[in-house]
Order: structure tokens, then C-alpha cells, then sequence
């Protein structure tokens, strides 16, 4: 499966639109799907983040802009969804959740015997031309994988049933089913599409089965192993791969904290040292011990990420207070900065997990959750260099190995570990991304060149595919 607790999917929620806002909470009892009826494959078209998002920015990068404002998220629109899928700015398919999975939805209307809104989980596929076999496959393996993990936590059985006012309904569902069961309007959603390429929601719950039954060892979530005394910088390193699970938006983060307080928690911003005339330790001590009043609106910045404004270190004492820690403690300041990014920040989240360099991580923290005064050019070099250093200290897998793979030593070998390497149509992350990964094997390349992103170069697969970073490649 593709989703779990550790990698949930993408979120923005839609909370300017009336549905969100005037909705009732339901019991879950199973998931309906829906495609929108109309040739628009883009999320843009109907999923945009809120107005005054603090991801706004990285959200609409992801997204891409809707430049009609016809979105769903605004309060005229008397409909709305759990999550949509389809394509992202970059072209990718993916699913967004926009309302949280127990608000009711208002999707398939209602019949002669009452309505799935009630109880059911819904989202809709963007159609396109309902022509193109590789979009459909991807939206069907994504709606699949989706359907999935909302089975697998909220304990649905993909192929079971469920009574609703006296009505058996199975628990997965399309809008054209809850019509023929007088549960829904009439709309003919999915089956006007699914069956021209051999599926239908009887394929569907078997696809869903598999997969649920294909991954149903229990992951465990790792627990930080180092010493967080005596090495604290080890100790951030494991704790954000166990959450985030990628080396390269690990590093991208992990530079940044560096640039913002040395890794230190109990950090206050250099010049309230001198103009309070106190030490970091005495500075957390008084806050430790309610003597320090001002530490919420004294504009100085504290602790790892350098907290500063006022609302997020008022959060910050709170937190500390409920985990009846210090406010200089490793440990809380972490849980903190997780927690704080899941509910404000899920668009930087997305590219920490995604992120196949330093530089493109370490960017998307230092532009849209640090947000220092200066973010020039300069900065983003500097705060990608510190994460660099770190991904070469604890990411061993990834250390640039260029010996033997220059342009002169073509054509030659190269063993790809890595699960998801991307194939570029040119030489650089700044070109085009093909919308393929190179499966892990062995690949040759005839040509080498330099280019952004990648410290060993990039290579031409002989293929004809595309090029790929070589700092991710061992010549074999
Ligand atoms: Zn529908």
C-alpha cells in the first residue's frame, strides 16, 4: 500500500467553501466514488488552498494556479468532497484530501431511500477525454490505493456490506450504484468510463483487497535510537528519517535548522543575548519557571527553527506545557515541528518526502516555512550546503561517487539503488521530468554532462529514455 499513517496523502483542506463549513460529522461505514463528468484532468480546476493558507505559496506550486477562480473552495459552490485526484502542476497523479475524512460529504445526492452522504467518504476522479489508457491507469491505481487506506483505518471490509435504512449497500460504491439503490442521484459516474478499459467496481474492491492484503504486516514505527545529550544532531537525523522517510528532505531540513540555531534547542536568537544580558540557559530556565512573562510577544527568536513570531511561540510554550517538558527539550521541540507541519505546512511536507536533491528541500523550507528576511540566492546556496554536509554524514547510500563516470569513460555501467530516481527529459532538475522512475538495475550510459542537481552530472540512458543524476549511481 501506498499510504499509512507515516505517508498520508497530500492535504489541503477547503475550509472557505460551504460545505466544509456547514457539514455534519457522520459515521463512517464505507468509501463512493465519483469522476467529475468533465474533460479537465488538472486538480487546479477544482482544489485550491485557502486564501490566508500559511502553505499557500508551496500549495499553489503543487497545484498549479487557477487562474478563473472556479475552483470549489469558495462558498458558492453547494458541493464538496473528501478528496479529489488527479493531475498535479508538474503532471504527476495524485490524491488531495480537502475535507476531513468524517465530515459529511455532499456528493451523490439522494434517492427514494436517502442518501450514501451519509456514511460514506467520497471523491471525485478529474476525467479527461476518458480516451487516454495511461491516465486512467493511473488515476484507477491512485483512487485504488486511496480507497485502501481509508479501508485499512477505519476497518472496512473492501468487500463487504452495510445496512442503511434497510438497504443492503456494499461498502465500496460508485455514484451510478447508490442511484440504482435509491441512495443517490441520477448521475452515471464511474461506469460511463471505467469498463472502456476493463474495470468496473466489482474490479475495483478486488483491486482494493489485494492491495490491503499485500501489505498487511504492521509497520513499526522506529524510534529515534541515539543519545539525545550526547548527540543531538544524530538524534535529529533519525527522529526526521523515521517521519519523513527521505534522505534528501531530511538534509534540506536539517540545513536549515543548522543556518537558523546550530542545532541547538535551547537557542535564543544572538542579539536578545545581548540586549537581555543573559545566557540561553537562563533565558529557558525563567520561561521554565513562569519568571519570564514577555516570552511570547519578545519577537526573539528560540530554540531549533527559531521560533519568533508570536502566535507560533505561544504554541510552542503551550505544547511544552501539555508534554510537561522544558521548553528548551530536544524531544518536544521535534514533536513540535512535526506536528506544526502536518497541520500548517503539508505542501513543504510533500516536497521533503519527494525531493530527490539537497538544494530542492532545503529551498522549499527556507521560502515557505522559515521565511528568514533574507532568502536570496546566496542564502539558498549556503543553507543547501549545510544539508549536503549532513547527507553525506548519515545517508552513506547516497555519497557521490563521480570516480569512473565522466563523458571520456562512456559508454559504461551504472547500478541504480535508489526506488525513485528521476528520469529527466534534459540535464538538470531544472528540465523537465519525464513522469517515470528508474526502476532499481543496472543501466548503461553514453553520455555524461553537467547540470543543476546533481554533483556527479547527469546521465544518458542508452535507452533513449532520458537522462538521470549520476550522484545516485554506482559505476559497476
Ligand atoms: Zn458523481
Amino acid at each position: 500500500m501506498k499510504y499509512s499513517d507515516k505517508n498520508k496523502p497530500m492535504v489541503c483542506m477547503m475550509t472557505q467553501s460551504t460545505c466544509y463549513r456547514q457539514t455534519k460529522k457522520m459515521q463512517i461505514k464505507g468509501v463512493l466514488w465519483h469522476s467529475t463528468g468533465a474533460n479537465n484532468p488538472t486538480l487546479k480546476r477544482y482544489v485550491q488552498p485557502d486564501d490566508n493558507a500559511a502553505d499557500r505559496e508551496a500549495m499553489l506550486a503543487l497545484l498549479g494556479t487557477n487562474a478563473y477562480k472556479n475552483d470549489w473552495n469558495h462558498k458558492t459552490v453547494q458541493a464538496g468532497l473528501n478528496a479529489w485526484i488527479g493531475k498535479l502542476a508538474d503532471g504527476s497523479v495524485a490524491a488531495v484530501q480537502t475535507m476531513p475524512w468524517e465530515y459529511r460529504p455532499w456528493g451523490c445526492g439522494s434517492g427514494s431511500k436517502g442518501s450514501c452522504n451519509n456514511g460514506w467518504i467520497q471523491f471525485e476522479i478529474c476525467e479527461d477525454g476518458l480516451n487516454d489508457e495511461d491516465y486512467f491507469a493511473k488515476v484507477y491505481k491512485e483512487a485504488c490505493e486511496l480507497t485502501a487506506y481509508l479501508c485499512r483505518i477505519y476497518g472496512i471490509d473492501p468487500k463487504g456490506s452495510v445496512d442503511l435504512n434497510g438497504v443492503k449497500v456494499p461498502t465500496i460504491l460508485c455514484h451510478a450504484d447508490s442511484h440504482k439503490l435509491g441512495l443517490g442521484s441520477n448521475h452515471g459516474d464511474v461506469l460511463h468510463w471505467f469498463p472502456k478499459f476493463g474495470k468496473s467496481m466489482e474490479s475495483v474492491r478486488e483491486d482494493v483487497a489485494a492491495l490491503m492484503s499485500a501489505s498487511s504486516a504492521v509497520p513499526t514505527d522506529q524510534m529515534p535510537v541515539a543519545d539525545k545529550v550526547s548527540d543531538p544532531e544524530k538524534y535529529i537525523w533519525d527522529y526526521l528519517m523515521g517521519k519523513i522517510g527521505n534522505a534528501a528532505g531530511v538534509a534540506g531540513l536539517m540545513g536549515n535548522l543548522y543556518a537558523e540555531s546550530g542545532l541547538k534547542s535551547n537557542n535564543l536568537q544572538n542579539s536578545y543575548n545581548k540586549r537581555l544580558n543573559i545566557s540561553d540557559e537562563d533565558y529557558t530556565r525563567l520561561v521554565d519557571g513562569d519568571n519570564y512573562p514577555d516570552f511570547i510577544k519578545d519577537k526573539a527568536g528560540y530554540g531549533l527553527a527559531q521560533w519568533t513570531f508570536w502566535s507560533r511561540k505561544k504554541d510552542l510554550l503551550e505544547f511544552a506545557k501539555r508534554q510537561g517538558k522544558s521548553i528548551g527539550d530536544l524531544q518536544m521541540q521535534l514533536d513540535f515541528l512535526w506536528k506544526e507541519m502536518n497541520d500548517s505546512y503539508p505542501a513543504v511536507l510533500v516536497v521533503l518526502k519527494g525531493a530527490d536533491n539537497v538544494r530542492q528541500a532545503s529551498d522549499a523550507v527556507l521560502l515557505w516555512y522559515e521565511r528568514p528576511a533574507d532568502q536570496s540566492e546566496a542564502v539558498q546556496v549556503k543553507r543547501a550546503g549545510y544539508g549536503e554536509k549532513y547527507l553525506k554524514k548519515y545517508d552513506e547510500g547516497s555519497v557521490p561517487s563521480s570516480s569512473g563516470m565522466s563523458n571520456a569513460d562512456c559508454p559504461f555501467l551504472v547500478k541504480v539503488t535508489a526506488e525513485d530516481l528521476r528520469i529527466r527529459k534534459g540535464v538538470g532538475t531544472d528540465t523537465k521530468w519525464t513522469g517515470k522512475y528508474v526502476p532499481p538495475g543496472v543501466y548503461t550510459i553514453v553520455e555524461v554532462k553537467d547540470g543543476k542537481g546533481s554533483e556527479a552530472g547527469w546521465g544518458r540512458l542508452k535507452s533513449g529514455a532520458g537522462w538521470i543524476a549520476l550522484d545516485y549511481c554506482k559505476r559497476v
